[in-house]
């Protein structure tokens, strides 16, 4: 169901249905690469259950994460409303489901809607103060904290507290060494917090998590909700008020 992406779910009755048709349900593998920094984007992505992220690559092979994303959010909105150019790179991270748009198609539909347009500018605010959020972290939060919030994002995304994740691309996305992410991965098994094994991380106490994690994953948490609060309390306005006139 296109609902199960928090978007989606929080369009109008006319804006969902002028999307519907251009929709198509796809599963995303883990790695594939959605778009790489210069591609021409031709789809944008609603996720449901598939985990995304938005990341950076160095001339010296290094991946950086920049956002994490998933069903709260459509991937590729911004190049394709207009250059259709991706600035970064769009990898899966953990594999799901997600539905597909053709590109001109979705910015056809959006030009027609201000409140969906208004929707998209919110969003982009919303990714792009996520990234923002990373630039501080980094600089500012230790790797166990951070590995913390990264991993109750990754659970708020995928639905699932079994996230199938190396220490080496955890520690790639992070951006720091895999000797770093082993020895604090350890220290939350040792808490019990987590329990992993070979290429597999499994959530054993979310609210030892919430305790470890820096502020920064309330921090966009709460962003998120502000993005689709608003837009549900104008849909629900608007709702109450197609019944009362119906
Ligand atoms: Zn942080």
């Amino acid at each position: 169901m296109p609902n199960s992406n928090a978007i989606f779910a929080s369009l109008s009755a006319s804006d969902a249905s002028a999307l519907r048709p251009h929709l198509k349900s796809v599963h995303l593998e883990s790695r594939r690469i959605l778009f790489d920094v210069g591609d021409v984007i031709d789809s944008v992505y609603f996720p449901t259950s598939a985990v995304v992220s938005l990341v950076v690559g160095l001339s010296t092979g290094e991946m950086v994460e920049g956002a994490m994303v998933g069903k709260d959010s459509i991937v590729g909105v911004a190049a394709a409303m207009d250059s259709k150019l991706a600035f970064t790179q769009a990898i899966v991270q953990l594999p799901g489901d997600a539905f597909v748009c053709d590109a001109s198609a979705f910015k056809g539909v959006a030009m027609q809607s201000e409140r969906l347009l208004s929707l998209l500018f919110r969003h982009e605010q919303a990714v792009y103060a996520q990234a923002q959020q990373s630039t501080a972290c980094m600089a500012a939060h230790d790797v166990r904290s951070r590995l913390c919030r990264w991993l109750l994002r990754a659970r708020d995304l995928s639905g699932g507290d079994h996230l199938a994740f190396t220490q080496e691309f955890l520690a790639e996305m992070l951006g720091v060494r895999r000797t770093s992410v082993t020895f604090d991965a350890h220290a939350l098994q040792q808490a019990g917090l987590i329990k992993y094994s070979r290429g597999k991380i499994q959530i054993l106490n979310v609210d030892g998590l919430h305790e470890g994690a820096c502020e920064c994953y309330e921090t966009v948490r709460s962003q998120y909700a502000k993005l689709l609060g608003r837009n549900r309390k104008a849909h629900d306005a608007r709702s109450m008020s197609g019944v009362a006139h119906g």
